[in-house]
């Protein structure tokens, strides 16, 4: 069995989402399909969400009418019998249209309403691609436990595990997961974090022993640098799972890094293809590739607005424990840390984080060392 994932842009239209139906009935293996949400769609929701607490009704209300015409044209050109978009799509709608009226009335948008709205994409575009693949649908949120960590929630992999074993122990055919989404152990919606739908893909696959993951995208595999910044960027036919966590890492959006340990920790294989030209031979990620002497470096990424705070003082010289101080002060906040490095001699620390995080960070290491300062 193999786990196939396809981005927002395969199944940004009918005509792509025509394609993914050849490549999922052209395999010959049974098929786990996880799908992303229309492309772009989480991003209009954000900002519908966003536009909604700040009390911007008939913006949001423009915004949610041309969500409903997207998703309507797209089920028309797949099923030109059935004018109607089916009732479950039509109740997910609804239901968005009401939390949004809750969130503008109450002039707040915590990270549970968040999580909440934000998965709607992935819960509309299954009910779509499941009706057209002929697929059995298993929503994720069953499934896949999470703690509260709205937002970015960690998988209760036990929980999980069991879940998706017990639920396809007979599995045969095709079955389709809607990617990103989760629920805590209250029954509340989660997220795994944007760009998650690998990582969904990454969870089934490593739970059911699937014989490979297949990232689906729009790009012709893992590539030398970001194409859209680097025009001549060329595909890397192979890597190591050490290689790909690296790079995705760092910024190479093409998949999502925590997709990678699951899958790692299994030996599973992970493919790149591109949804658009199938026939391309894509990337494959395993435990070990080909260095070569001619092309040691495999690729470049980086990643913008990250802000890097640096701690300065003589007094940190030869004082045991300062960095202890440090990074449980910003783990105390949940911070994640992206980059750390300290001058040999001592008087120095600098670490990265994300740029949204930097006040708080700031804020967290002048509480911890407030006498000291
Ligand atoms: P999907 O919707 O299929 O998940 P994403 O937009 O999340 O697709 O990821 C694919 C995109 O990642 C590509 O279109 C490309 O612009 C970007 N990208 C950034 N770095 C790389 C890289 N090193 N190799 C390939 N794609 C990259
Ligand atoms: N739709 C989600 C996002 O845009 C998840 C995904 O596409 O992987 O972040
Ligand atoms: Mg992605």
């Amino acid at each position: 069995m193999k786990v196939l994932k396809f981005g927002g842009t395969s199944v940004g239209s009918a005509q792509n989402i025509r394609k993914v139906r050849e490549i999922v009935l052209g395999q010959d293996d049974d098929v786990i399909v996880v799908v992303s949400a229309l492309g772009g769609v989480t991003d209009k929701i954000l900002n519908m969400a966003r536009l909604a607490v700040i009390g911007a009704e008939e913006h949001y209300h423009e915004e949610l009418k041309l969500l409903v015409k997207r998703h309507q044209e797209v089920w028309s050109a797949l099923f030109p019998e059935e004018p109607a978009l089916p009732e479950p799509v039509t109740g997910i709608l609804k239901e968005l249209e009401q939390v949004l009226t809750g969130i503008s009335l109450i002039g707040e948008l915590t990270g549970k309403t968040l999580d909440r709205v934000l998965g709607m994409g992935e819960r509309i575009s299954c009910e779509i691609i499941s009706l057209f693949l002929e697929a059995r649908l298993m929503f994720s949120p069953d499934f896949i436990i999470t703690d509260s960590h709205f937002g970015k929630a960690a998988v209760d992999f036990r929980e999980t595990n069991h879940r998706l074993q017990e639920a396809c122990r007979n599995f045969r055919g095709i079955a389709l997961f809607p990617g990103f989404i989760s629920r805590n152990r209250q029954g509340d919606f989660t997220t795994l974090g944007r760009g998650g739908s690998d990582y969904t893909g990454a969870i089934i696959a490593a739970a059911l022993d699937a014989a490979s993951l297949e990232i689906w995208t729009d790009v012709d595999g893992f590539m030398t640098a970001d194409p859209r910044v680097i025009r001549n960027a060329y595909t890397i036919p192979a890597l190591t799972y050490a290689e790909a966590m690296e790079l995705s890492n760092f910024g190479a959006k093409v998949i999502y890094p925590p997709t990678i340990l699951p899958v790692y920790k299994k030996g599973i294989p992970v493919h790149i293809k591109n949804t658009i030209h199938p026939e391309n031979p894509g990337t494959i990620i395993t435990q070990s590739s080909a260095n070569g002497k001619e092309r040691p470096i495999k690729g470049i990424s980086s990643i913008s607005g990250i802000a890097l705070i640096t701690i300065q003082g003589i007094g940190m010289v030869g004082v045991a424990g300062i960095s202890m101080r440090l990074f449980t002060a910003i783990a105390r906040e949940k911070i994640n840390i992206i980059f750390i490095s300290q001058a040999s001699s001592e008087n120095t620390i600098s670490f990265a984080v994300e740029e949204q995080y930097a006040t708080k960070a700031e804020e967290a290491v002048c509480q911890e060392f407030e006498k000291e300062i």
